[in-house]
């Protein structure tokens, strides 16, 4: 099952994008790195790093971060105040998988909102902000997420961000973009990152996802955002010493993968569609925009049990809810590797 010495593993591995391992340039890269003490502000490979980001996307500065889990939580931090609420939709990967940090962190609550595939726009948002009465809590940021990953990699268009963008100007609160997969919504739509974030306070983006680097995230912000972000990144133990070994394979996944996304998001098409006509499976093929795949199993079929029989048979997906199957695609699935799997999902869910 684990990708052993770096080299992909034999078992059809479609959990998730995580679990794609660096390429040779990557490990070549960060066994040259050159390095420093980056709590000093002296690993020249990290500040190559996010300068680069920064660059990309247009901003002042950005900070790298372990992980993206601790770059969405220092922004939430440092854009609200304890007893406030965060606007986000009821999915969002701040609700459901970063341990309720909004409120251990920040003293804040989340105010969610459920929108069709994922995506929220302005008259969802609008509904659920606070009304400026003294003994209601107040907003204090509204979060969005671009890929939407439990909506199943779903894209918020830039149409639908201006609005937003332009609406929470006006009411005067910061937006926040967890960008796990930004690139992938930039892919799909065929806009550079730079402009699909612009109106955004904050980005976070992961390296560690389909872009194949080992480990980290990058917070991208103003000058004055990201030297606020550099201490709350310390309380929480994210001070690292050589991270230019980490960097270094960063680098490459920021300026070289995002190119090769597209042939994720074709894999992830070719699974959708063989799985889609499978009667036994309810699957929105307008939803499959990138390269995740969400499905329901009709008469409400066991998701977990029908995960187990495709381990046994080499091909590892995760279950999503008590009916719905997530597959990812990613580089280290080729073509080839995404029909067999797709071949065995057709015959195994024939068993029911
Ligand atoms: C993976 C992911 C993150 C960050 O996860 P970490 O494991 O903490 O790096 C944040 N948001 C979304 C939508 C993700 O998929």
């Amino acid at each position: 099952m684990s990708a052993a010495n770096g080299k992909p593993s034999t078992i059809i591995d479609l959990r998730s994008d995580t679990v794609t391992v660096p390429t040779p340039e990557m490990w070549a890269a960060m066994a040259a790195a050159e390095v420093g003490d980056d709590v000093y502000g002296e690993d020249p490979t990290v500040n190559r790093l996010e300068a680069r980001a920064a660059a990309t996307f247009g901003r002042e500065a950005a900070l790298f971060m372990p992980t993206g889990t601790m770059g969405n939580q220092t922004a939430i931090r440092l854009h609200t105040r304890p007893g406030q609420e965060v606007v986000c939709e009821a999915r969002a990967h701040i609700v459901d998988w970063e341990m309720a940090m909004v409120s251990a962190f920040s003293g804040c609550q989340l105010r969610t909102v459920a929108a069709q595939r994922g995506v929220l726009t302005w008259q969802h948002i609008k509904t659920a902000l606070s009304p400026k009465i003294y003994y209601r809590a107040q907003t204090g940021l509204i979060s969005l997420e671009n890929t939407h990953n439990m909506a199943g990699g779903t894209v918020t268009p830039l149409e639908v961000l201006e609005e937003i963008w332009a609406g929470a100007k006006d009411a005067g609160l910061p937006v926040h973009l967890d960008g796990a997969r930004v690139f992938n919504a930039a892919a799909a739509l065929g806009v550079e990152v730079a402009r699909l974030t612009r109106g955004f306070d904050s980005v976070m983006f992961c390296l560690s996802k389909g872009l194949s680097a080992p480990v980290g995230s990058l917070l991208v912000g103003s000058r004055e955002f990201i030297d606020r972000a550099r201490p709350v990144r310390k309380m929480l133990g994210g001070g690292m010493r050589q991270a230019g070994v980490l960097a270094a394979a960063g680098l490459i996944a920021l300026e070289e993968m995002p190119k090769r996304l597209p042939e994720d998001h074709a894999n992830a098409r070719l699974l959708a569609e063989r799985i889609a006509d499978c009667k036994e499976v309810e699957l929105d093929l307008e939803a499959v925009e990138t390269n995740i795949v969400i499905f329901t199993l009709r008469g409400q079929g066991d998701a977990a049990a029908l995960v187990a029989r495709l381990k046994q048979r080499g091909v590892a997906a995760s279950a999503v809810g008590p009916h719905a199957v997530r597959f990812v695609s990613h580089r280290n699935v080729d073509r080839a590797a995404c029909e067999q799997a797709a071949q065995v999902a057709v015959e195994e869910m024939g068993k029911g």
